[in-house]
């Protein structure tokens, strides 16, 4: 068993050091753009409209915010951090995690409403199918420009499996509910549902994982697009959740469904291709994606622990006591510089996992230095070209082999690992800071107009998608401490 440190120690001690020598330059430069941008964004759409919102969504939970969908999209927040090789602005992934740290301090549900749409995009690169990621990328940017957004969501999760659904390793311990049956013609046939897929209601391209074989889903496991009026797709309920309420949570039914060949992002028919074991490039392919969207839960939460505090010390700087105000009470100090470290330690998380995903990751082909020079340099026009000569078969089934056969186990473990951790580290400081806040502002705080109640709720989601973090952290020891020679002896050897 090769070890990262054996590959690449100092990015195994610490990627943020790592990154410093190997990651091209100019990553800070987006990163103070999106930043600027997001303020930006907060001031003049985020910040006057969503506690209404969300009060809004309290009273009629059928409904979910298109107008603030379309203002995003005139802000261009769909296609800005999509590569320019399919018509986006290619700001860099670390750029996107700051603005998203910045908008969640203000309300996560609408941070979640754009973040949730690049988890879409995630999937469909993670596939390397580079056919359908030019056809419905390109898509997606043009829609962007006529301010009509064409969001992608991902739809993992069925009524009787979650986390489940993000592990081969648990899925083969379980029967799944949708199924694709081959047609014989290279196209699927799909039947079942999903749930609590977010922006479900609001997006045009769908990334559906399913399976040929339910019982044997981790080794029939495939990757589908499906566009939101394709025969035999509907979409269900939406529930009504406790937080995050901007971001609608949907169910997907599909009924005999008819998904053509070339809509397939990937299938065993790949693999085999590939000449490698299916299950061992499904859990490649979720882990590029879920390896890159827990760094940005991670991104969330620094955002709700920040928040949290900043309405916190607004309280503390108003309300009078007796004698003085609250702010001069040293047990508030205290309790202000407890809640400012958490939302610290918890942007640590998210920038070490996200430099990780850069050096080791789904980010890492588009950071290699000359390429992401090259990047910054060439005309957008000669950029569109280079994407659709990537869709060649050929280039494509190289990709594939590349990032998908042949990447780096000690990679896969160690960015996989991080992200779990960064995950359940950063969600449960997001929670105990929002529940601080709480604390601090006593009665007050409970008022649906102060905002520090909806941290709270929106913050314990945190902990429950992308995985529950009792089961990023199962996932941590699987990646990282299982391979500890001591431990090692007590634990049963896996498969990746
Ligand atoms: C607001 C919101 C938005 C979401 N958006 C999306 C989305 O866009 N796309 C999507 O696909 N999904 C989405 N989800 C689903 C989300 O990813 C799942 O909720 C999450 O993975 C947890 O799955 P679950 O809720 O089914 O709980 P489960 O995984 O069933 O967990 C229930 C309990 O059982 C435990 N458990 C589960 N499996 C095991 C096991 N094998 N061994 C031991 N303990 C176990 C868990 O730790 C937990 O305590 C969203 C969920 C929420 C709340």
């Amino acid at each position: 068993m090769t070890h990262l440190s054996e590959v690449d120690p100092l990015a195994g001690w610490s990627a943020n050091l790592a990154a410093l020598d190997r990651l091209p330059r100019g990553l800070g430069r987006d990163s103070e753009r999106a930043l600027r941008l997001a303020q930006r964004f907060n001031e003049e759409v985020v910040r006057p409209c969503y506690l209404q919102l969300d009060a809004r969504l309290q009273d009629h939970p059928e409904e979910w915010p298109q107008d603030f969908i379309a203002t995003a999209a005139r802000w261009r927040l769909f296609s800005r951090w999509i590569p320019r090789l399919y018509g986006g602005e290619g700001w860099n992934f670390l750029s996107l995690y700051v603005f998203l740290e910045e908008v969640s301090s203000v309300c996560v549900g609408l941070a979640n409403v754009i973040g949730v749409h690049y988890l879409g995009v995630a999937t469909l690169m993670a596939t390397w199918n580079t056919r359908l990621s030019e056809e419905v990328l390109t898509d997606v940017c043009r829609a962007d420009l006529r301010g009509q957004p064409h969001l992608i969501a991902l739809a993992i999760t069925e009524p009787g499996a979650g986390t489940d659904m993000e592990e081969t390793e648990l899925l083969e311990r379980i029967t799944i509910g949708t199924v694709a049956r081959p047609q014989g013609d290279g196209g699927y046939r799909l039947d079942g549902s999903k749930v609590f897929i977010s922006n479900g209601h609001v997006s045009h391209w769908f990334m559906v994982i399913s399976a040929e074989d339910r019982r044997r889903a981790a080794d029939t496991g495939v990757v589908l697009v499906l566009r939101h009026d394709d025969q035999g797709f509907t979409r269900g309920r939406h529930e009504n959740k406790m937080g995050q309420k901007a971001c609608v949570a949907s169910e997907l039914l599909f009924t005999a469904c008819p998904v053509p060949a070339a809509r397939v992002a990937y299938a065993p028919a790949d693999s085999q291709a590939l000449a490698v074991a299916h299950r061992a490039m499904l859990q490649r392919i979720i882990d590029y994606v879920v390896s890159s969207t827990r760094a940005g839960v991670a991104a969330f939460a620094a955002g709700v622990a920040r928040g949290s505090q900043r309405l916190a010390q607004d309280y503390a700087l108003t309300k009078r006591l007796p004698k003085g105000r609250l702010i001069e009470q040293q047990w508030a100090q205290s309790c202000l510089a407890e809640m400012a470290k958490n939302a610290a330690m918890a942007r640590q998380c998210w920038i070490e996992s996200a430099l990780a995903n850069g050096l080791g990751g789904l980010y890492a082909p588009l950071l290699l230095p000359p390429l992401a020079q090259l990047e910054a340099a060439t005309p957008a026009l000669l950029w569109r070209a280079c994407g659709r000569t990537l869709r060649h078969p050929w280039l494509q089934r190289q990709l594939q082999r590349r990032y998908l056969k042949d990447y780096p186990a000690p990679w896969q473990r160690h960015v996989s690992g991080l992200a779990s951790m960064a995950k359940f580290a950063a969600s449960d400081l997001a929670v105990a800071t929002a529940g601080l806040a709480l604390e601090l502002m006593g009665a007050d705080g409970l008022r649906q107009t102060q905002a520090a109640e909806k941290m709270l709720r929106d913050a314990k989601l945190l902990q429950i998608y992308e995985g529950t973090n009792q089961l990023n952290r199962v996932n941590y020891f699987k990646c990282s401490l299982r391979h500890d020679d001591a431990i090692a002896v007590f634990v049963r050897e896996e498969g990746v």
